[in-house]
């Protein structure tokens, strides 16, 4: 039984009491860490930041994420920082609503919405990045659909749709700044590998770190040689769906080699 004294009450404790009779729900049960991540995925998530940002998808803006190998309601995602300069030590845990378990002061990324939002909504994602892919740009102002054009690209033959956000939020700063414009990013996103947000930037998503890392560098890659096919005049020819489901089958085997490599580089760097 609470007892509640003269004194509490004329001390304005009332908002105190209320909480004393209506405790609500149990804040500790949902803000415990899903515990410490596997070493070797902290090591990738740190590696597909300085990874992205030595291939130039990412620059001092972008990020990248993994879903925590322990909880798939919690992912990884580093403190707001230029992704080249991730370290493990800036690796934050967070929940699906996208806020930090235990930031401790660090700042988040104004745009960490992204993440938990398709992390909701697709079980089968297991890493997002968000990049402003420079190449990527022009095909999500222009309406020219961005295909694939060859065979290391293979995953953007199901189409990369073109998610505007004024169509969800109207004049915005063009930021995924709530929970709900990233809510209407991941229904665009659908089923695909990559959305394209216009006047912004580009989400892609992977069934891993080296998945998603893989796809980024040959989204930026394609959208390069589309652009510059198109420039020559003549019709382009790109791969068929039947050449798609192919080649992203032989590409799909072979991911631990250009990750293999995008690392060692990294080890090289002074
Ligand atoms: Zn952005």
């Amino acid at each position: 039984m609470i007892r509640v004294t003269r004194r509490q009450v004329l001390g304005g404790s009332a908002a105190a009491l209320l909480g004393a009779l209506h405790p609500g729900p149990r804040l500790g049960a949902q803000t415990a860490s899903a515990g410490p991540p596997a070493a070797q995925l902290l090591e990738d998530l740190v590696a597909a930041n300085r990874i992205l940002a030595d291939q130039a998808v990412l620059d001092g803006y972008g990020h990248v994420s993994a879903r925590h190998d322990r909880d798939p309601a919690r992912f990884l995602m580093s403190r707001s920082l230029a992704p080249e300069l991730v370290t493990a030590a800036d690796v934050m845990e967070y929940g699906l609503d996208s806020e930090p378990i235990d930031p401790r002061g660090r700042p988040s990324y104004l745009e960490r919405y992204i993440h938990g939002e398709i992390y909701r909504a697709r079980p089968d994602v297991q890493a997002i990045v968000h990049s402003h892919s420079p190449s990527v740009i022009p095909f999500g102002v222009t309406g020219v659909p961005l295909r694939p054009l060859y065979h290391m690209s293979a995953f953007l033959a199901a189409g990369a749709p073109v998610w505007d956000i004024r169509a969800a939020a109207g004049d915005t700063d063009m930021l995924v700044r709530t929970p709900a414009i990233g809510q209407a990013l991941a229904r665009s996103l659908g089923s695909h590998a990559v959305v394209l947000m216009r006047g912004h930037g580009v989400v892609v998503v992977g069934s891993g770190l080296p998945h998603a890392v893989f796809r980024s560098v040959y989204t930026e890659v394609n959208a390069k040689l589309q652009a510059q096919a198109m420039g020559l005049g003549g019709p382009v020819t790109y791969l068929s769906p039947e050449e798609a489901k192919r080649a992203e089958g032989s590409v799909g085997g072979t991911l631990g080699r250009p990750w293999e490599l995008w690392k060692r580089k990294l080890r090289r760097d002074p």
